[in-house]
């Protein structure tokens, strides 16, 4: 029994073949798609099915988000124009005092807002990332969750954090009807020690999960490694049995040619973020079409909102090609349907999921989401891929199924309530960052900024970074 029935949509369905249905419908049974084609042959009348009229919109497959910390979508703009250096010990300094209500908070806000620009399934590492499960479970999207694993606060901290990563992949693995994938997620190789990565890849080999960590993410990394171990971080990870197939890399931005052939070989996926990049001011700026060529699951991510500042995917698209071509000052490289294919169907493989979501075909999860192309600047509507990458905007999503349960209809949001969302969110924020003692200065936010960069325990914290970038013992944290 059909449950769900689109019909009369132009469907893009990222299959094989990259086929075009302009008049197309798809069924879907039991949270997958039963049946797809030519709506006059596929949609018969079935009583007990809800039926989307598609006509006027662009049905594709939900976006793929592969890399994210919702839990940092409260600290958006907390930390613009900063020097690279600075960032990551200002947002700690706010971090330390996030309690579980804020994190279940901004995952409810980053789920939101994903939800609204088209993204069905994210992948996000985070410690305490429970309060991200109960979001998804709660909300009906899908997510492949990492649970965060750093040494920065000293051995004691690091041991509890893997406890409470075996539990957490024990208690979510496969929950919420099969959404949630859990995973373990070592933050770096500048916070974790080689013992403590090779620990966390023994307990994601014995619970059968994955892995998800930032690597080769700047210069400075790639130069402590080398000093350390005599080679890059991949051929580190490579040399030590690390990287596998179910291990996702966040960011790589100084892979050599070596590099590339040794994740090609490992099979292991790279969530490319772009914006992230740019906004920290990230050099070099990767080569990914080198990447694709060499034959790895290259998919496409925002990172958090404290580094882009938002989830909007569509826009990430179209910085992600259109940086590209300029670095690479050649208007062919990385065209609109490639990196298309990075937030679905190749995003969906370097989850490996792409037996399960990323395309439009009979027997997939029914993960998906219509456009509204009736716009003006979505005419005139040809050229499908360059539509979606270089004119669509995230509002210009219409209606999100995920598992087949519709999650908006005409913009509205069918599982949260997102005035009340916002209202909370907006009150824990304002908590937060007294408790942090930080005086919110609407007038001048700039100046708030400064007086944040002076604080105590934003010092701290950019000492602490410093020593575990240049890999020297750190002192913990706590009490400080
Ligand atoms: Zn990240």
């Amino acid at each position: 029994m059909a449950e769900l029935i689109v019909t009369h949509g132009t469907i893009l369905t990222m299959d094989g073949s990259d086929s075009i249905l302009a008049d197309g419908a798809l069924v879907i049974e039991n949270g997958r798609i039963s049946a797809i084609g030519d709506t006059k042959k596929v949609a018969q009348h079935d009583p007990g099915a809800e039926v989307i009229d598609a006509t006027g919109m662009l049905v594709m497959p939900g976006l793929v988000n592969t890399h994210t910390h919702l839990g940092a979508t409260i600290l958006r703009g907390i930390s613009d124009d900063v020097d690279g250096i600075e960032w990551m010990p200002l947002n700690w300094s706010v971090t330390r005092h996030t309690t579980q209500e804020d994190l279940y908070l901004a995952a409810l806000l980053g789920i939101a807002e994903m939800i609204a620009s088209g993204t069905t399934c994210f992948s996000d590492s985070y410690q305490d990332i429970e309060q991200t499960a109960r979001a998804v479970a709660e909300t009906g999207i899908r997510a492949e969750l990492a649970s965060g694993l750093t040494e920065r606060n000293g051995r004691k901290d690091a041991q509890r954090l893997m406890e409470q990563a075996r539990s957490f992949v024990a208690e979510w693995n496969g929950k919420a009807g099969g959404r949630i994938h859990a995973r373990f997620g070592p933050h770096a190789l500048y916070t974790c020690s080689t013992d403590y990565i090779l620990q966390a890849r023994q307990a994601a080999d014995d619970l059968h999960v994955g892995m998800h960590m930032h690597l080769a993410e700047s210069p400075l990394e790639m130069k402590t490694v080398k000093k350390k171990a005599g080679e890059t971080s991949v051929q580190h990870l490579h040399a030590l049995g690390v990287l596998k197939p179910d291990f996702l890399i966040a960011h790589a931005l100084t892979i050599n040619e070596q590099d590339i052939r040794l994740i090609a070989e490992d099979g292991s996926g790279i969530a490319h973020c772009p914006q992230s990049l740019g906004k920290l001011g990230a050099y070099p700026f990767p080569a990914v079409d080198t990447w694709i060529r060499a034959g790895i699951h290259v998919g496409i991510g925002t990172d958090g909102v404290a580094s882009n500042n938002n989830l909007d995917l569509f826009e990430e698209l179209r910085f992600a090609s259109l940086t590209r071509k300029l670095f690479a000052r050649d208007g062919r490289v990385l065209p609109a349907g490639e990196v298309l294919r990075m937030a679905t169907v190749t995003g969906a493989k370097a989850l490996g999921l792409g037996n399960e979501i990323g395309s439009l075909e009979a027997g997939k999860k029914a993960d998906i989401i219509l456009i509204d192309v009736r716009k003006p600047h979505l005419a005139p509507f040809h050229n499908i891929p360059g539509l979606l990458v270089y004119s669509a905007l995230g509002s210009d999503v219409d209606t999100v199924i995920v598992d087949g349960k519709v999650l908006l209809r005409n913009r509205q949001f069918t599982t949260l309530d997102i005035a009340d969302i916002m209202e909370r969110v907006q009150a824990a924020f304002q908590a937060l960052l007294k408790r942090a003692g930080w005086n919110l200065n609407l007038a001048e936010p700039t100046q708030s900024m400064a007086t944040v960069l002076k604080l105590k325990a934003t010092q701290q914290s950019l000492k602490i970074f410093q020593a575990l970038m240049e890999n020297r013992q750190s002192k913990e944290e706590s009490g400080v």
